[in-house]
């Protein structure tokens, strides 16, 4: 009698906690407002994720969108250029890219290491597919004329709003200078110029 009475309890256990969890996860859903897109941020290790948040919250802001963080991943081997001792960002694309799975639109990887185009090497702040699913942020040259970290949260965010607009499908703005589409060049003074804002031609392509 005591084994059936143990067993009862086990199962009544076991019933509980996968009821709980499966609560859980119906909660973790229903957070997702379904008539928004999923963007996923996923930090490279190495980068620190404490200004993940604040990140998130613009981009959920901005967007109207849903922002989810991914665990961090190790930089694939293959996307480091030895010559320059960087990281090629069009195959940290191709890396990323495998990940936006599940409805998500878009994984937006983050690094602190520096990164460069493919021809010609060329050291950037960011990279994404116009559109697409993937985009890359490197902190390495935001960081630059001694940045405050406000500073440095500030250019964070300005370039990764430009890089998603990219995988939205805004080309870069010629309309006006501090639309944040306007292509920065390689150059922070224009990143610092810019206001977290999209000109009216670009919201109308937005909206398309
Ligand atoms: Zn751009
Ligand atoms: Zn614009």
């Amino acid at each position: 009698m005591l084994k059936y009475f143990q067993l009862f309890f086990l199962l009544t256990a076991v019933a509980f906690i996968s009821c709980n969890q499966f609560s859980n996860s119906l909660n973790n859903i229903s957070k997702r407002n379904i008539n928004k897109f999923t963007v996923a941020l996923m930090p490279y290790k190495g980068f620190d994720t404490t200004l993940l948040k604040e990140v998130l919250k613009e981009i959920e802001a901005f967007y109207v969108c849903n922002a989810i963080i991914f665990p961090a991943n190790d930089l694939p081997e293959n996307a480091f250029y030895a010559p320059r001792q960087r990281y090629k960002a069009d195959s940290l694309l191709l890396f990323q890219k495998q990940l936006a799975k599940d409805g998500i639109r878009s994984v937006v990887g983050f690094t602190a290491k520096d990164i460069s185009t493919s021809t010609p090497d060329w050291g950037i702040f960011g990279l994404g597919y116009c559109p697409g699913k993937a985009c890359v942020i490197s902190t390495c040259r935001l960081q630059k004329a001694s940045a405050t970290t406000a500073q440095l949260k500030e250019r964070l965010i300005k370039v990764v709003l430009h890089e998603l607009g990219h995988n939205l499908g805004l080309p870069h703005c010629t309309a006006d200078k501090e639309c944040l589409l306007t292509d920065a060049g390689g150059t922070i003074k224009q990143v610092d110029n810019e206001r977290k804002w999209l000109c009216s031609n670009c919201t109308q392509i937005l909206h398309q």
